[in-house]
């Protein structure tokens, strides 16, 4: 597993700037699987497929829970009507309506589609948290919260380089 350690991308102004954001500690690469036991998904590929099929960037947060820097996603200022997909395996995930600017330097949603992501308890860095991850390919996306605006009260914490945006038809 020597090779998860390659992933780190943030650097020390990431790490200030994670710092600063109180919730969220650096954790560019997370030791956790990327299935838990008792979990499996309906897209499956070896980690050299996807390796080949994503960015770097997309691999380390998709495949080993890395998070991007903050502020660094052009999704946080996508503001568009339209749907925000898995970019490992193009499932819809999140609808432009349930977007809030939550001011963390992530894209943010209060809810997701229907039967678009799953969760899992994650307490990696001693903290605990949810972890949220493509219900179909198991691809990292971020982690939940129970600060959120209404009506949900959640807030959905995106990577916005674990998903792609198309804008809906005019
Ligand atoms: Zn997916």
């Amino acid at each position: 597993m020597q090779s998860r350690r390659r992933f780190f991308f943030s650097g020390a102004a990431a790490l200030a700037a994670l710092a600063a954001a109180s919730r969220w500690r650096p954790l560019a690469a997370a030791p956790a699987e990327n299935a838990a036991p008792g979990e499996s998904f309906d897209i499956t590929r070896t980690d050299a497929q996807w390796r080949e099929s994503l960015t770097p960037a997309q691999y380390a947060v998709l495949r080993h829970e890395g998070t991007e820097r903050p502020y660094s996603s052009p999704l946080n200022d996508e503001h568009r009507a339209g749907v925000f997909a898995c970019a490992g395996c193009r499932l819809d995930l999140f609808a432009s309506r349930t977007k809030f600017d939550s001011h963390t330097g992530w894209p943010s949603f209060w809810a997701p589609l229907d039967h678009a992501v799953a969760t899992r308890e994650d307490r990696s860095f001693g903290v605990s948290r949810t972890e949220v991850h493509c219900r179909r390919c198991g691809g990292h996306l971020g982690h939940v919260f129970d600060d959120g605006p209404r009506p949900t009260g959640l807030r959905y914490c995106m990577n916005g380089v674990a998903m792609t945006f198309t804008p809906a038809a005019t």
